[in-house]
């Protein structure tokens, strides 16, 4: 059955704000049965969003709207609704109360703007909302659906995993898609593809490769008449995948790499120290963006400057030799990481995140080190290095996948 999506709001159009609600939404409704056909931005414009409505509805069954639920007059997506199905707005008592009661338990009256978001139309019902003011919009007419959500993506996904999704599984028979993806480190993209040569070719799941940002990810596409059917399909191929990949798998679908990296440490009760150079503390944030994190982070030193590095043990004669983004600097800071935050595991990162080149040394180049009592291990990466934010980020990422390489070589 056919969808579409229309995301509102004008900083979209200004690409303030990324369409993420879109994405997120396009990936999640083939779960439910549901093809989507079309994406479309609208900025706050009535004439337009109404026009695009009209429209989408004209086409497909189901309309799932984002944004423009909130409380000011730039939020047109009920008027619009309430436009496209000819019904008028009223505020809901029982909508009333629950808008009061959220700013009652915040201390604050509630501004009269924000009555608005107490309105239904007759085809309307209200979808509980725990995260912000603005209820949802679940409106059925003549066998046709509009589903209208609010804008922040912290409020959207909720809404969707815990209220949308199952009303929709249990409305829908129509066949499932599912999709689970197994993200890999340590195999090339063409190894990979002959090692899944047994699980490759079929239609039922699908499986492709395909290289990303955190490695080269597998991805299997599941079809069935529900979703626990998808969801034996998937089992089948997990099983294939840990047992043709083994540990050369770090995560799947949303998995972070520092999240899979903290769940192996402490599955180990291993500790982790850091001498971060030209990724300047982006690992030690990434790391600690983690819940728990510091059971097994001890620390980390950024050591930018020559001096600082020499300051805390690097040995002077091997900047001076090879300079200090080399491989044996590198191997040096990874020793160093370890034994001055007394941990288990020591990662290092030297290179060159901006577009200058030092002597011979090509912008984007970066060294990982990876120590542990008995073992250093140096790679040598070279970066896209139009962006020194990028390559930090992704020089980063790389770091701790090659800690979770090393700590899987070494099992
Ligand atoms: P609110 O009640 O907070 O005003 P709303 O439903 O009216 O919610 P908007 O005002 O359109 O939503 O957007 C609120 C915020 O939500 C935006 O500033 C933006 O940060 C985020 N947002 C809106 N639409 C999207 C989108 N399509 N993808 C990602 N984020 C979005």
């Amino acid at each position: 059955m056919d969808a579409e999506i229309i995301a509102s709001g004008t900083e979209l159009l200004m690409g303030e704000t990324q369409d993420t609600n879109s994405s997120f939404l396009s990936s999640h409704l083939p779960s439910v049965g549901l093809q989507v056909r079309k994406i479309t931005i609208i900025g706050d414009d009535f004439q337009e969003y109404s026009e695009a409505l009209h429209k989408a509805w004209e086409k497909s069954s189901f309309v799932f709207t984002t944004g423009g639920l909130g409380p000011t007059k730039d939020d047109l997506t009920r008027e619009a609704i309430a436009d496209l199905v000819n019904e008028k707005p009223s505020v809901n008592e029982e909508q009333l109360k629950i808008l009061k009661r959220f700013f009652s338990a915040r201390n604050s009256d509630m501004p009269d703007t924000n009555i608005k978001q107490s309105w239904l139309i007759p085809s309307s019902t209200a979808i509980r909302n725990p995260n912000g003011t603005a209820p949802g919009w679940w409106v059925e007419k003549n066998n046709k659906f509009v589903i209208a959500m609010p804008g922040p993506p912290r409020e959207l996904y909720p809404m969707w995993e815990n209220e949308i999704k199952p009303k929709l599984l249990s409305l829908l028979d129509n066949e499932v898609v599912m999709t689970r993806s197994y993200k890999t480190i340590g195999l090339s993209e063409a190894r990979i593809d002959e090692m899944a040569s047994p699980i490759l070719g079929s239609e039922n799941p699908y499986v492709g490769i395909y290289a990303k940002e955190d490695g080269i990810h597998i991805r299997a596409i599941a079809k069935a008449k529900d979703q626990n059917k998808a969801l034996d399909i998937l089992k089948n191929i997990d099983n294939k995948v840990e047992h043709i990949f083994g540990s050369y798998v770090w995560g799947t679908d949303d998995e972070l790499p520092e999240e899979s990296l903290l769940k192996l440490l402490l599955s180990k009760k291993k500790t982790l120290g850091l001498m971060e150079s030209c990724t300047a503390g982006t690992i030690a944030n990434k790391i600690t963006n983690i819940d728990g994190s510091s059971n097994s982070l001890h620390g980390g030193l950024v050591s930018y400057s020559d001096a600082t590095k020499i300051q805390f043990g690097i040995n002077e004669d091997s900047i001076t030799k090879f300079t200090s983004i080399s491989e044996q600097v590198c191997r040096e800071m990874a020793i160093k990481a370890k034994d001055i935050f007394n941990a288990d595991y020591g990662i290092a990162t030297t290179g060159i995140a901006g577009n200058q080149q030092i002597e011979d040394i090509i912008p984007g180049t970066v060294f990982i080190g990876i120590a542990d009592n008995s073992k250093v291990k140096v790679s040598k990466h070279l970066f896209p290095s139009n962006n020194r934010n990028a390559v930090k980020n992704r020089a980063s990422t790389m770091a701790i996948l090659s800690l979770i390489d090393f700590i899987s070589e070494n099992i």
